[in-house]
């Protein structure tokens, strides 16, 4: 039984920056990882977005944000256990960890959470035609924005996620329409882009009805809930960005407090209700929380170096400068020691 000082539960941006703070702590660590790639949404949802929220990238592809959190996560040598979903979690009576995944235990002395929206199920189109078309033009991620190069889609839903997609298929798609039932929620910027590009809006007020096609989808039917007016359009594709269903239930099963859809932190500690379970990134719930990549890193900072305090009560929890230690990576970027 080989035992590791921090195994964190997921390897999207937060767990990866996660490790790497790990390994700045000196700490044996290990990943684990449902998905076949490191990642997280970044790579699952939309690896061809770019983001403009990174500190010191006023744009990067998803894609590449990920590469790089990898080499930075990975100039150690931690152990990354991918497609194996974790199922449960024991604490064990010398206080150490028992964590159960579908391929076996792993064992650890603390954990860092980092398991994001889970196992990104997406909520389902309500629409009752919308199943059967489910791979023929009906879809709930645009991994590849080309395959919607020159086609007519519909947007349902009005967040983030939504605006976004709107916004990166424009340059490609024939046309982009917007079906929403209530306001906006996502960025100020993000909606402003939106009012000034060519993307045609309907909201709020209006839901999907019903998808229509003789095998592929080939229209869609919208309803004006204030008027009851009901509109087809004729489209190709309709892309559903209407958040995913959280597996926060299991959570509950680990003995782990939660909150809605999160798990419950200190926000000064990011310590969990159990003792040695520590979260950061989506995962969270605290009353500042924002769902974003650069809040998601400095939680897993704070959630390390409080992993690390907790491991080592003796330790003080002092901030580490990279620049004060001769990494693995110095030498690639010719750093001086
Ligand atoms: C379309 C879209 C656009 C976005 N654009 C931006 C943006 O521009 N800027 C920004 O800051 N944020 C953006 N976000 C939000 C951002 O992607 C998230 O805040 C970020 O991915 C959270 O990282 P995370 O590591 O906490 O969780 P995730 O990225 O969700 O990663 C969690 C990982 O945990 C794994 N996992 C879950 N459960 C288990 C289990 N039981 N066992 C093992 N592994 C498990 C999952 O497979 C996943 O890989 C966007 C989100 C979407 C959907």
């Amino acid at each position: 039984m080989e035992l590791y000082d921090i195994t964190v539960i997921g390897g999207g941006p937060s767990g990866l920056f996660a490790l790497f703070y790990a390994g700045l702590r000196g700490a044996k660590a290990k990943v684990i990882e449902a998905l076949a790639e490191l990642g997280g949404q970044l790579f699952a949802l939309y690896p061809e977005k770019y983001i403009y929220d990174m500190p010191g990238f006023p744009a990067i592809l998803a894609r590449d944000l990920v590469t790089g959190c990898v080499e930075q996560a990975m100039q150690w040598p931690h152990a990354v256990c991918l497609e194996e979903r974790v199922g449960n979690i024991a604490a064990r009576e010398d206080g150490t960890f028992e964590i159960v995944t579908d391929k076996g235990s792993h064992f650890t002395r603390s954990i860092v959470l980092c398991s994001g929206i889970g196992a990104f199920t997406p909520r389902k189109l309500p629409a009752p035609t919308a199943a059967s078309f489910e791979g023929r033009g009906v879809h709930y991620y645009a991994k590849n924005f080309d395959a919607f190069a020159g086609k007519r889609v519909v947007i349902v839903g009005g967040g983030d996620s939504a605006l976004d997609y709107a916004l990166a298929l424009e340059p490609r798609a024939a046309h982009v329409l917007i079906v929403h039932r209530s306001k906006f929620r996502a960025h100020a910027h993000t909606v402003a882009r939106v009012e000034q590009s060519t993307v045609e809006v309907r909201q709020p007020d209006h839901e999907l009805l019903a998808v229509h096609g003789n095998g592929a989808v080939e229209a869609v039917t919208y309803v004006n809930r204030k008027s009851g007016e009901e509109t087809t359009v004729a489209c190709d594709a309709v892309l559903a960005a209407l958040g995913f269903v959280s597996d926060v239930d299991q959570l509950r099963t680990w003995g782990i407090a939660t909150e809605g859809t999160g798990v419950v932190v200190d926000p000064l500690t990011m310590q969990t209700s159990v003792k040695g379970i520590f979260a950061a990134g989506d995962i969270v719930a605290h009353p500042g929380k924002l769902k974003l990549i650069a809040c998601g890193a400095s939680e897993a900072a704070v959630a390390v170096s409080q992993a690390m305090a907790y491991l080592d009560p003796s330790g003080k929890v002092s901030t580490i400068h990279s620049s004060n230690l001769t990494l693995p990576i110095s030498a690639k970027f010719g750093a001086a020691s």
